[in-house]
């Protein structure tokens, strides 16, 4: 296993972490606890977790694999979220937390899926921070870091705060163009770096042929390349990976196992071939994000790229990458006065008009 700093926590993380979003045993605690052993006797210590992940099984099932691990006497560190805003919501939900983790303190604390500037603001409002500070002052977290979906300078200045020492964002090689600007803030303020969503939330595995490029050898399997790619990325400490079962984790170990990294050069070169590879995709750059509709643009093109990378039958994957992940109203598509302002600034020249209108049900 390879370590990185956490930022100035003084805390070394392993580069590999375990998501526990994904088990796909949920209702066998013992199955998901040997998970959690197995991929800490490949040497992952960072364990990742939410309060909404199987409802509040995830964290349960997160005690039951933390405990198992004090058993071995195998080192980690816990990280979970909170998406309550007002200290008394706060104070009883980590109350709720720590039982079901069954540890007396959380190493790092998320303020959760901040999705706008304006989002970010209305939380401090609520007294977010004094709340964080408080818990941290009492030893019941250690850390106060964040989980973002902005994009470009937005991610930038919510970084900038001062007040997190760590963030958790998405970053793949399908849109890291969009969260970049991440880590201009990263090394400004010494932050820790997690990643989440590395294989684009099951985009790069269901569609191996789109990254062939970021194969080192026709051998390696697609998932181990699209990780090596991330690890290539020295300011990231840790990329979350979440695991169905016990083979995934073994498999997942043998990425690190085997990872070289790419040269400056060699890595820039990927870059530009990936941005060049997805004609169609929205990259999440934003730049057409100033609609005067204040349609969330960026949000909606990001949920039409699952109907054209990972459309299955039967499921409407747009609007439920639109209500699950970002929280948008579908309904606001029909708000597009068809000004084309967001066309002309479209880097990937998307016809983001007719795709709102499918979206929004205006066109079949
Ligand atoms: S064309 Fe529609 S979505 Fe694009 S900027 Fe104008 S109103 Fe907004
Ligand atoms: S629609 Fe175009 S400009 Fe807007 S985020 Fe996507 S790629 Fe960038």
């Amino acid at each position: 296993m390879l370590y990185r700093d956490y930022g100035t926590t003084g805390k070394k993380v392993s580069l590999l972490g375990f998501g526990g979003m994904r088990f796909g045993q949920i209702d066998d605690p013992e199955a998901c606890a040997r998970m959690m052993v197995t991929a800490a006797e490949g040497g992952v210590n960072y364990f990742d977790t939410a309060p909404a992940y199987f409802g509040t099984k995830s964290e349960e099932v997160f005690g039951k694999g933390l405990a198992e691990l004090r058993r071995r006497k195998l080192p980690y560190y816990v990280a979970t979220k909170t998406f309550k805003t007002t200290e008394k919501d706060i104070r009883t939900e980590i109350e709720a937390q720590l039982k079901r983790l069954d540890v007396p303190a959380i190493d790092f604390y998320h303020v959760w899926c901040i999705t706008s500037l304006d989002n970010w603001q209305e939380r401090k409002k609520d007294g977010i921070l004094t709340a964080f500070r408080k818990l941290k002052d009492e030893k019941l977290i250690n850390h106060i870091c964040v989980s973002s979906h902005l994009v470009r300078d937005e991610i930038k200045e919510l970084l900038m705060e001062g007040v997190f020492e760590g963030v958790l964002f998405g970053y793949s090689a399908y849109n890291f163009k969009t969260r970049e600007a991440a880590f201009d803030a990263i090394r400004a303020k010494k932050l820790g770096a997690v990643l989440m969503n590395p294989l684009g939330g099951g985009i790069i595995p269901q569609h191996p042929e789109l990254f062939e490029f970021l194969k080192h050898s026709p051998e390696e399997p697609t998932t181990h390349a699209a990780l090596r790619f991330l690890w290539d990325h020295q300011d990231i400490s840790v990329t979350l990976v979440g695991f169905n079962d016990n083979e995934q984790v073994k498999d997942t170990l043998k990425a690190i196992e085997g990872y070289q990294p790419r040269s400056g050069d060699e890595l820039a070169a990927v870059k530009a071939r990936a941005s060049a590879s997805f004609e169609g995709i929205c990259t999440g750059c934003a730049y057409c994000d100033d609609c005067p509709q204040g349609i969330p643009i960026p949000k909606f093109m990001d949920s039409y790229n699952q109907k054209l990378l990972n459309d299955k039958p039967g499921q409407d994957v747009i609007s439920g990458r639109l209500l699950n992940h970002w929280h948008v109203d579908i309904s606001k598509a029909r708000d597009c006065i068809e000004c084309g302002q967001c066309e002309s600034a479209c880097t990937q020249h998307i016809n983001i008009i007719e795709r709102l209108k499918i979206i929004g049900g205006k066109s079949a």
